[in-house]
């Protein structure tokens, strides 16, 4: 096993979620501020109506609460998709 240090989750600063705030409509989906990777997210979340967008390079997290509207819906599908196809 590894000896390195485990990097404990950190939430994303204030800053770096009003970036990633204002990339989610973007066709291209919500990415990393600080290493432009993909956020992958997790149904799993710290809050019970929303979802985690996370960067694994940053350890980092923000968590998104849904509004359950339509457009939420089907924002969070595209996302979900979009991730889905980066991992294969
Ligand atoms: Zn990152």
């Amino acid at each position: 096993m590894p000896s390195k240090t485990v990097h404990n989750w950190r939430p994303f600063t204030v800053r770096d979620r009003k970036q990633i705030e204002a990339r989610l409509n973007a066709p291209d989906g919500s990415r990393c501020p600080r290493c432009k990777e993909i956020l992958e997210i997790r149904p799993i979340t710290r809050h019970a109506a929303g979802h985690d967008l996370e960067c694994r390079d940053c350890r980092r997290y923000f968590t998104r609460i849904i509004q359950t509207t339509p457009e939420a819906m089907y924002l969070f599908r595209i996302q979900k998709l979009a991730t889905a196809i980066v991992r294969v």
